[in-house]
């Protein structure tokens, strides 16, 4: 008998077109500890919220929708953030795998650690996912503090070890303008991702302030409302800077100097703009 693993969700939504290939069945959980200046979700922040279900009753709604995961769909756990929830995702995903499902974790990293009891769960919960999408937020550990609350050398560190450890990756940047699109700290972006041997696609998702008036219901203060969404322009810039074409990462001999100026430069379709992570 299955074992009545219970999470906090936020919400579930049915037809999810671009966390992972396909179509998918997304889980957002309740609980977050990072601070995200542009979080658009910050109703789901509180650790206590959301709605206790088990894993098995979360399977049997994706069940549903399974007809319409044909090209590599699936189920992808997002939040708040997921790995706050390992054992809860662990037993979703096994139920997934047993059934041959794609399963992919939208995450920020925020609560990786080598330490135990931590690594062995997330050990496990490696083995039973099949694509990681991270989210690298600034590349600058004393700048990700003041955007985020949190340093990012675990994150990096999850990442190698997501690279190391042979699982797929899409890794996602959030480009807000005079915050996180700094020329030095995209080109470290840019020396980080080519060190990284599993990395499928990349994206530059513009900033937007969607979320802020459920930052006013909630009286939170935001403090980016001087900020503009960047430009096309801008996003364009900062795919040149880290060296991406086609959410792919071009090859690189040597940082700064490998992207052709005439090289025609993709950016993410509407959908994919509009679904900023909430990770
Ligand atoms: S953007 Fe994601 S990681 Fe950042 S505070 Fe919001 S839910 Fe947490």
């Amino acid at each position: 008998m299955t074992k009545q693993i219970t999470g906090r969700i936020h919400s579930t939504e049915s037809f999810g077109a671009v966390d992972g290939p396909g179509v998918r069945f997304i889980v957002f959980l309740q609980g977050c500890h990072m601070r995200c200046r542009y979080c658009h979700n910050p109703e789901t922040w509180a650790c206590s919220g959301g709605t206790v279900r088990t894993a098995e009753d979360v399977f049997k709604q994706a069940l549903r929708y399974r007809s319409y995961w044909k090209n590599g769909g699936g189920i992808t756990v997002s939040g708040g953030e997921a790995l706050l929830q390992m054992e809860f995702v662990t037993e979703l995903f096994r139920l997934a795998k047993a059934e041959g499902i794609h399963t992919a974790i939208d995450t920020a990293g925020q609560p990786f650690t080598f330490k135990e009891p931590f690594f062995s769960a997330f050990a496990e919960l490696c083995s039973l996912t099949d694509l990681f999408i991270l989210d690298l937020k600034e590349m600058d550990n004393e700048k990700h503090k003041g955007l985020t609350g949190f340093g990012n050398k675990n994150i990096l560190a999850l990442a190698k070890y997501l690279s190391d450890t042979g699982i797929h990756m899409w890794i996602r940047h959030v480009l807000v303008p005079g915050l996180t699109d700094d020329e030095a700290g995209l080109l470290a972006m840019r020396k980080f991702l080519r060190q990284l041997k599993t990395v499928d696609r990349v994206e530059i998702l513009p900033y937007h302030a969607m979320g802020v008036p459920e930052w006013e219901r909630l009286h939170i203060p935001y403090t980016l409302n001087d900020v503009n969404p960047p430009t096309d322009e801008e996003i364009k810039r900062a795919e040149r800077i880290v060296g991406i074409r086609n959410n792919l990462v071009v090859p690189d001999t040597k940082v700064g100097t490998a992207v052709s100026e005439n090289t025609k430069f993709t950016t993410l379709s509407a959908s994919a703009a509009a679904a900023q992570p909430s990770v």
